[in-house]
């Protein structure tokens, strides 16, 4: 075995690995760039290295720079988790040439399933199904209307070398395929370095299933089953589970049978995963094969209680897997939901900054055997820069079926406490409590149909509704006290308080008779249980025999109460400051309506118009680099361009003007 691996990553998945090799008894090193300095990953390593500044190819994607650290550290074995340098077969090179272990594939397969179009021909050689379309690359616009027509409309333009869902375009029309074959040409050939590019049929309503796939160097290839990721947005999984609503044992044993020969026709070693696309009639074909750890492994892990990243070590220091595929087996229901730095309601762009709170729930098991994990690579106080992608954290839940793993990921994102950056959990909330998904009617075009324009909230339940009022009075009532005595006592005094939200006026009393806060109006007599103290961020109520945790913002005149994706506003005030209220002038927000505002800190990489030019709504205003992501930003309305005020190539702060209007 080991003695000491080196963990060629960051962020979570560093420390995932770690914590695993922590308990084989294995020594860990971590890298880290200069904004990484106060990383957990850097925290949680026996070791670390500074391997150089902060954009990833001077640091993370430096294969020099991490060999010499496995030098100086003494490692003799690298871990590569994902993204950077895992499917990069020269890294694996360049280590075997050391003596170092790789944690991975052999090169061979890196390299032959790196590229989507030799995959896609080697999975078919295996007889594996894959996407009906052209095995050839597509060089001219010409060439590719023919191409498709012969496919039939609709069909996929995809870059060959592409990942991370970037340099894949569909195009509906011979109209829409000349621009896609462009745009497509451009884009991978800015994000990998290589425009080639391919066409296959576009499968519509289809869903993603992957199958991990774990093999070692005894001629043993096993799968562990599949995970859906059908709910992606921009093609990048946000939720994934195991298994699939829409799998059945013969349709795994299929699935599993097929990865396994794709698997066996590159002598693949390692965990791996073959993902598919499936249509609605359950055809599946074959879509890549990703040579490392996926993202989202632990839903995996959940339901085998197998630990991928063990079984990894093991493989490539050449143990044999200890169990067969008869050994496998799948119990119970996982969910993951990836909690990103982005603003759902801003057209989810991504969010940086300091994490002023940061509170996840804890891993736990609780009395029903459900389980909560959280894999995360920050803690509070933790800075989101713009150079690494916007993933915080991984909440997973398990639970005997899949009902009960929706309902306790409803509750471990009530209890998640994130403060300072924008982040998606109310869109997470309401995502898994939408109706279609809890019937597991789920497609890959999910967030595109159930928020054609976006994420505006969702609206509050009724049946809550009305008590958060009640709830608002409580929290104030609290506040009062707080501020008279020294702590509640019996004869507390009773409150009157002025309650406004968007569709009520009313006035109420509120007093404490434990265990329950009282809240009467002229109609009705609610009894509360509130469970807060000032300054907490999450107050639980009990209603009936449900429990819920709601978010607490305090306002200048009472709270904005959030739950599962929807915010009320509510004012609570003693009846005479209401009153007063009315006749407070309305603060005058100021006027940025003929501005365009960089929206988040970034590289303006492009502008898109120039001055004097007449912009309809919708139309491409500017190109803003950041989190690897590039986000255009759009005209809101009709407008002439009046000055454009940088540079291309400007690195901005929030709220930098990047042009004006006329
Ligand atoms: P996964 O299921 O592991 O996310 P994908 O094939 O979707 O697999 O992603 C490929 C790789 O792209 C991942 O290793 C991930 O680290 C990386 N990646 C994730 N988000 C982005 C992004 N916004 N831009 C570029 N690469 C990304
Ligand atoms: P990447 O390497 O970027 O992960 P994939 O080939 O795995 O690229 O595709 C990513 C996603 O794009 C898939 O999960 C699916 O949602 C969508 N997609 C890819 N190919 C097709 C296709 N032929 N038809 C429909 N959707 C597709
Ligand atoms: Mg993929």
């Amino acid at each position: 075995m080991f003695h000491k691996i080196l963990i060629a990553n960051r962020g979570e998945i560093a420390c995932r690995v770690i914590k695993t090799a922590k308990r084989m008894g294995i020594a860990t090193v971590s890298v880290y760039s200069d904004a990484d300095a106060n990383a957990l990953h850097v925290k949680h390593a026996d070791e670390a290295v500074h391997i150089g500044p902060a954009p990833s190819r001077d640091s993370y994607l430096s294969i020099e720079k991490i060999i010499t650290a496995c030098k100086q550290t003494g490692a003799d074995a690298v871990h590569p988790g994902y993204g950077f340098l895992s499917e990069n077969a020269k890294f694996a090179d360049a280590l075997a040439k050391e003596d170092i272990a790789f944690i991975g594939p052999p090169i061979n397969a890196i390299e032959i399933m790196g590229d989507k179009i030799t995959s896609k021909k080697q999975a078919n050689a295996a007889g594996v199904s894959t996407v009906p379309g052209y095995m050839g690359l597509v060089e001219t616009p010409e060439q590719g209307r023919d191409i498709a027509t012969e496919i039939g409309y609709p069909v996929m333009i995809k870059a060959s070398a592409g990942g991370g869902g970037k340099g894949m375009r569909i195009a509906w029309s011979n109209a829409e395929i000349e621009e896609g074959i462009a745009r497509a040409k451009s884009e991978a050939a800015s994000s990998f370095g290589d425009d080639r590019l391919f066409i296959e049929k576009f499968i519509t309503n289809p869903r993603h299933i992957e199958i991990q796939i774990l093999a070692d160097n005894h001629d043993n290839i096993i799968h562990l089953g599949e995970r859906e990721c059908s709910i992606q947005r921009r093609n990048q999984k946000v939720i994934e589970e195991a298994p699939s609503p829409f799998v059945d044992s013969a349709l795994r044993e299929t699935m599993g049978e097929q990865a396994i020969a794709l698997a066996r026709s590159v002598d693949y070693k390692s965990a791996g995963t073959v993902e598919f696309i499936m249509d609605q009639e359950h055809n599946f074909y074959f879509l890549e094969m990703n040579t490392r750890l996926q993202v989202e492994h632990p839903v995996t892990e959940l339901i085998t209680g197998i630990d991928l990243v063990e079984q990894m070590i093991k493989v490539a220091a050449g143990e044999a897997l200890s169990f067969r595929q008869s050994d496998v087996t799948f119990k119970g229901w996982a969910i993951e939901s990836r909690v990103y730095a982005e603003n759902p309601y801003r057209n989810f762009l991504p969010s940086t900054g300091r994490l002023l709170t940061y509170n996840p729930p804890h891993h736990h098991q609780d009395d029903k055997g459900c389980i909560v994990r959280n894999d995360t690579g920050v803690y509070e106080g933790a800075e989101i820069s713009t150079y690494y992608d916007p993933m915080i954290a991984k909440l997973c839940t398990w639970a005997p079926d899949r009902t009960n793993a929706i309902e306790k990921m409803l509750d471990a994102l009530d209890e998640f406490e994130v403060e300072g950056i924008a982040n998606n959990i109310p869109f997470l909330s309401a995502l898994i409590n939408h109706q279609a998904f809890r019937d597991g009617a789920l497609t890959t075009g999910f967030i595109e149909t159930h928020y054609k324009g976006g994420f505006e909230g969702v609206a509050i339940p009724s049946d809550i509704k009305d008590y958060l009022a009640q709830t608002a009075c409580v929290l104030k009532y609290i506040e009062m006290q707080r501020m008279n005595v020294t702590g509640p006592n019996e004869n507390q005094q009773q409150q009157c308080l002025a309650i406004k939200t968007e569709d009520t006026a009313f006035e109420c009393k509120v007093h404490y008779e434990a265990p329950h806060y009282i809240v009467s109006t002229k109609n009705n007599t609610i009894p509360l249980n509130v469970i807060w103290s000032l300054g907490q961020r999450l107050t639980q109520i009990s209603l009936n025999d449900q429990k819920l945790t709601l978010r607490v913002n305090k306002t200048t005149t009472g709270y904005i109460l959030s739950y599962r994706g929807s915010d009320v506003s509510i004012d609570v005030l003693p009846p005479h400051i209401m009153k007063l209220m009315a006749l407070m002038p309305e603060k005058q927000i100021a006027d940025t309506s003929n501005l365009l505002l960089c929206p988040m800190p970034g590289c303006v990489t492009s502008v898109l118009v120039k001055e004097g030019d007449q912009v309809e709504p919708g139309q491409g205003l500017a190109i803003v680099e950041a989190m690897k992501m590039e986000n255009m930003l759009k005209a809101e309305r009709q407008a002439v361009v009046k000055k454009i005020c940088i540079e291309p190539n400007t690195t901005l702060n929030v709220d930098d003007v990047i042009m004006e209007f006329e």
